[in-house]
């Protein structure tokens, strides 16, 4: 079998079916959403591994190229997103996340230059994916192929766009504005946050974009209700204090698994899954692990760790 026809092999079959059935024990959409992708490796093992590629400290040489899934998957030739550029800052630099595919970085690029013309606030950008990609230690099921960004729904007090200091970076962190508990906006949510939504989801780029359950209502119920952007968002467990963006497989990738394309509006019944005892407590992390990797071997194009 060549390794492409092994990737395919493996990886095809691990992203989970998206159930619209209300009753469902299993997310709507779940195939491959931030969180899922739950290895059959023990956590140990699976956590040296993430360790191992968390310590390659620089991109590997090479095009640049997203290889495998989102949540089973490397990063060949990434690109880094510098610290500060027009209209964004990256927080938490310490993590060494800024890493993308070129497209990626490209992307919160036009997002940031994009919200500041239209005057929506700096853009505060968290993880993206680390040098090389692959599975991180903490934090993350997905972000392995430079095609993922967690981005800010609105900057913290005080962050003004090209004046935040190493230590002030360091020590920020993203804003909440739903309140998990009851599902109702908190004293941040500002009406901006749709239209950076918007313009984040706009973008022909992005595959998907999650959201938390009640901004995906409330984005369902409002002004926004038609529009073309709306099916690329969904909703998600938590991000509450941030939104995620998927870039669809870039052309210069083959190795790149896509995702099945996202059905419907994800209003409706798939939506009122995520308010039923179904998906369990808002805080409930557990059931995000059910969209379970069969094969929980990495690409071989990702190996040694991508060539040095
Ligand atoms: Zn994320």
């Amino acid at each position: 079998m060549t390794s492409a026809a092994w990737l395919l092999a493996g990886l095809l079959a691990t992203d989970a079916g998206a159930p619209d059935a209300a009753a469902s024990a299993v997310a709507p959409d779940a195939g491959c959403a931030p969180d899922a992708g739950a290895s059959v490796l023990t956590p140990l093992k699976l956590g040296l591994v993430a360790k191992q590629w968390q310590a390659q400290r620089f991109p590997s040489s090479g095009a640049a190229a997203a290889i495998g899934t989102c949540s089973l998957g490397c990063l060949q030739g990434g690109a880094t997103l510098p610290a500060s550029g027009p209209g964004y800052e990256v927080i938490r630099l310490r993590r060494n996340r800024r890493y993308g595919h070129p497209d990626l970085v490209a992307y919160v690029r036009r997002l940031g230059v994009a919200a500041k013309k239209a005057k929506l606030g700096v853009v505060v950008v968290g993880d993206l994916s680390q040098p090389r990609g692959g599975p991180t230690p903490t934090g993350h099921r997905s972000h392995q192929t430079g095609l993922d960004a967690d981005i800010g729904y609105t900057a913290p007090k005080g962050v003004r766009a090209g004046r935040l200091s190493a230590a002030r970076r360091e020590q920020l962190s993203s804003v909440a504005v739903i309140d998990l508990k009851t599902h109702k906006p908190t004293r941040s949510w500002n009406p901006r946050i749709v239209k950076l939504l918007a313009l984040a989801a706009s973008d022909p780029a992005v595959d998907r974009i999650f959201v938390n359950p009640a901004i995906k209502r409330m984005l369902c119920e409002g002004a926004t209700a038609n529009a073309p952007w709306q099916l690329r968002v969904r909703p998600w467990w938590a991000h509450h204090d941030h939104f995620h963006v998927r870039l669809k497989c870039p052309a210069d990738s083959p190795l790149c698994v896509p995702q099945a394309p996202p059905t419907g509006d994800g209003c409706g019944a798939g939506l009122a899954w995520w308010f039923g005892e179904a998906a369990g407590p808002a805080r409930t992390r557990k059931k995000q692990t059910e969209a379970v990797e069969p094969e929980p071997q990495l690409p071989l194009a990702c190996g040694p760790l991508i060539g040095g």
